[in-house]
């Protein structure tokens, strides 16, 4: 009897523990970064996941998408020398490589057979490749198929290509634009805290210079997606800042269009971590980051970082997207996430199905090209949308 009482007991207490922050979300009041803290200090799970979850379906109702997608690493050669980066090699190692614009043209059309929607293109910081050669790739794969959606580059690589070519960060985004660009990816953010990016990224650029592109493509009408690299060296509070600094930039601009949170994987790189994120830590920080961030339409459970099923999972905990179905996705395959690279579009569809949700294919501005009401009959809604074509309300990385 004992045993039956403490079952009972403990979760009204737990669920008591953050009582008045469900209030407050039911409420639709927004929380403050002590808030968000109390969040990711509270051990009670499943109270944190229904208050996420309903933060999030009152935004996406029973929905979840996913993107068909391939992601294309143009080249893996690196000026920077990032700490937690086991991507990046110089030219004298024997596993560099770089692409040239015929061979990503040739991989993208590969995919195009598969039905992607959007291609997914970083690298790192060349060290010799002209500012012409980003230009002329974009050009080609848009002649390939103009409805392509490419969401391309880093906050890093735009800086680098705008060093490349001697222009301002806002003349070198509009020269990419002009070739093709669709989106920002939102890799790079890290952590925003100067102490940890010491620590972890030196040398790269800084959160002000992050957010600076971001802003200023935002400022171009166009849209981009953030991100942050959690369990590492980092504290909860340096989580909670970096995310007061993306809701403050939405504030300003409404121009990400999602957050993706990634898991920081502890292989082949020089950072020692005791306790790298587990799935307790993963739920945790998707439903923190989806209560918080208030002003982002949607959250992502990266399923390559943290494997499809824990992803399934997290869309009880405040994810409404599962990403992509992605092929080749080098930078956390090196960084020693093993499995596969790709993920059926129907194991997409499954996954969200079993949550009771309604599978939903979109676009790279998460506007739904085909949603699954029936497992055998799908909706045809929409081609994909340029970036103006769907509304800012409804509208990733090494
Ligand atoms: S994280 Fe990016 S900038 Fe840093 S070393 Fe890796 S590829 Fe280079």
């Amino acid at each position: 009897m004992a045993g039956v009482s403490n079952f009972q007991i403990t979760p009204l207490l737990r669920r008591g523990e953050l009582s008045d922050l469900h209030e407050k979300v039911a409420a639709g009041t927004r929380i403050s970064e002590a808030d968000a803290l109390r969040l990711f200090q509270s051990t009670d799970l499943n109270g944190l996941g229904a208050i996420a979850a309903m933060a999030c379906e009152r935004r996406n109702g029973r929905h979840a998408s996913y993107i068909i997608n391939r992601y294309i690493n143009y080249s893996n050669y690196c000026i920077l020398s990032c700490q937690f980066c086991a991507f990046a090699r110089k030219k004298r190692d024997a596993d560099g490589f770089q692409l040239s614009v015929e061979e990503v043209v040739g991989k993208a059309r590969e995919a195009l057979s598969l039905g992607i929607t959007e291609l997914h293109i970083v690298g790192g910081l060349h060290p010799s490749l002209p500012f012409n050669y980003y230009l002329d790739m974009l050009r080609a794969l848009k002649a390939l198929d103009s409805r392509l959606q490419l969401k391309c580059f880093t906050a890093i690589e735009v800086l680098h290509l705008a060093w490349l070519a001697r222009k301002t960060v806002r003349e070198t985004l509009e020269e990419l634009l002009g070739a093709g660009l669709n989106s920002l990816t939102g890799g790079g953010a890290e952590v925003f805290d100067p102490g940890v990016r010491q620590k972890i990224a030196r040398g790269k650029e800084s959160a002000d210079e992050w957010l600076d592109v971001h802003r200023t493509w935002h400022q171009l009408g166009q849209r981009s997606t953030a991100t942050l690299l959690f369990g590492h060296v980092e504290s909860l509070a340096d989580r909670v800042d970096h995310l007061r600094r993306l809701r403050e930039l939405q504030d300003e601009t409404a121009g990400f269009s999602g957050f993706v949170p990634l898991p920081y994987q502890p292989e082949n790189n020089r950072i020692e971590v005791d306790h790298p994120p587990t799935g307790f830590d993963c739920l945790k920080t998707i439903a923190v980051s989806r209560i918080y961030l208030d002003n982002f339409e949607h959250v992502t459970a990266y399923w390559i970082g943290m494997g499809l099923k824990l992803a399934q999972l997290a869309l009880d905990y405040g994810a409404d997207d599962l990403h992509g179905t992605i092929v080749e996705e080098k930078i956390f395959q090196m960084a020693g996430v093993s499995g596969r690279q790709l993920q059926p579009e129907t194991e997409m569809i499954k996954a969200i199905r079993e949550t009771g949700r309604i599978p939903v294919q979109r676009d790279t501005f998460y506007q739904r090209i085909k949603i699954w009401e029936t497992p055998a009959a799908s909706t045809e809604v929409a081609e994909p949308s340029s970036p103006d074509a769907g509304s800012r309300a409804e509208a990733e990385c090494p």
